[in-house]
């Protein structure tokens, strides 16, 4: 198949998006957690996800994946004070 031929140019497959290096970190109180996904919602890069397990009062909670730039909106959105929000400051040289 060609340009000239009329078909259809099938596009490339897409490429998976590394993921971006993470500028913060959470510690998240899972516990105290109630499956609302707020803060799920919340997160501008995505990189909330809620787990398959259960916590002690019987709720999915959200794990962290890569890519957390320290935003602090999950802090922010949670009713629950789940979570703690650490900026990783960039080396001195
Ligand atoms: S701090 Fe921001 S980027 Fe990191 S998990 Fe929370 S909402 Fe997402
Ligand atoms: S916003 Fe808070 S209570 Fe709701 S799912 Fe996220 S961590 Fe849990």
């Amino acid at each position: 198949m060609s340009e000239h031929d009329g078909g259809a140019v099938p596009n490339p497959p897409a490429r998976p998006r590394a993921p971006r290096p993470s500028r913060g970190t959470l510690v998240i109180a899972r516990d105290r957690c109630k499956g609302c996904e707020l803060c799920v919602e919340a997160c501008p890069p995505r990189v909330l996800t809620m787990s398959s397990s259960l916590n002690e009062m019987g709720y999915r909670y959200p794990e962290l994946g890569p890519g957390c730039t320290g935003c602090t909106a999950c802090q922010m959105v949670c009713p629950d004070f789940v979570f703690s929000v650490y900026r990783f400051t960039p080396a001195a040289h």
